[in-house]
């Protein structure tokens, strides 16, 4: 399968165009943004390690009952997805206190919640990514209540396996970001990317942090956290 036209080109990803009009190529990249775009850097090593934690992720969830974009990963840092619409909006699980959600409601960081909690977030990088009431996405067509309710059942399902996974390798799953899309015949697909870009890992014991939050919070040792990640779940 080769590149074709670039289609897109985001924050971490490129998405090109392949001969098949039902699939498309994602190309990670070492480029890293935080603020919505206003702190800028490289974490070098970071879009190989991404593409690769992500895809092994992607994989557990399908063997798990969790439809995916996933089809074939080509190289370090290619992969090949199912061409999909993309849902627009960032949903988030928590299962302990951490950034905006300590900010917002004055609960300090690294306390456990009562159960885990899941939002959303208006994908729209002009409006920095407003949080959503429910009501809102159906009076903005967003998703219909039928496509919520697969989402949010994916999503915390999705929450139950990634923290059982992890935990085994002593990594504590803190909350995380997902995107969903949808097939040209309407089946909604966990899309997007699983990664220490898009989730918060601390280690279990320690409560080191193993994700991008030492890029966003200038804590150096960014580089080493990914790649502790990667040793930790696959053994690399
Ligand atoms: N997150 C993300 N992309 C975003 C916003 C959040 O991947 O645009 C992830 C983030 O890495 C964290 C979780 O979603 O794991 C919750 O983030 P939060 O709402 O606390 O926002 P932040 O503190 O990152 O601004």
């Amino acid at each position: 399968m080769e590149k074709r036209e670039q289609l897109y080109e985001g924050k971490a990803k490129k998405v090109f165009a392949t001969d098949d009009p039902n699939l498309c190529i994602v190309s990670y990249k070492d480029d890293a943004t935080a603020f919505n775009g206003l702190k800028k850097g490289t974490i070098l090593g970071k879009g190989a390690i991404n593409n690769r934690l992500t895809n092994h992720f992607m994989q557990q969830m399908e063997k798990a009952g969790i439809p995916t974009h996933f089809v074939e990963e080509l190289s370090d840092r290619d992969t090949v997805v199912k061409r999909v619409t993309i849902v627009p909006l960032e949903v988030i699980i928590r299962n302990v206190a951490a950034g905006s959600f300590s900010k917002r409601y004055g609960v300090e960081e690294g306390t456990p919640l009562h159960e885990p909690s899941i939002e959303f977030s208006y994908k729209n990088d002009d409006l920095g990514d407003p949080l959503l009431a429910e009501g809102h996405i159906y009076a903005m067509a967003l998703a219909t209540r039928e496509e919520l309710k697969t989402i949010t059942d994916y999503a915390f399902k999705v929450n139950e396996l990634l923290k059982a996974e992890l935990i085994a390798d002593g990594v504590e799953l803190i909350d995380f970001k997902l995107e969903f899309g949808k097939t040209p015949d309407g089946k909604i697909v966990l899309a997007d990317e699983i990664s220490p870009d898009t989730c918060r890992f601390w280690d279990a014991k320690t409560h080191e942090k193993l994700d991008k939050d030492r890029f966003r919070r200038d804590m150096g040792g960014v580089e080493d956290a990914y790649r502790e990640m990667l040793h930790r779940i696959l053994g690399e």
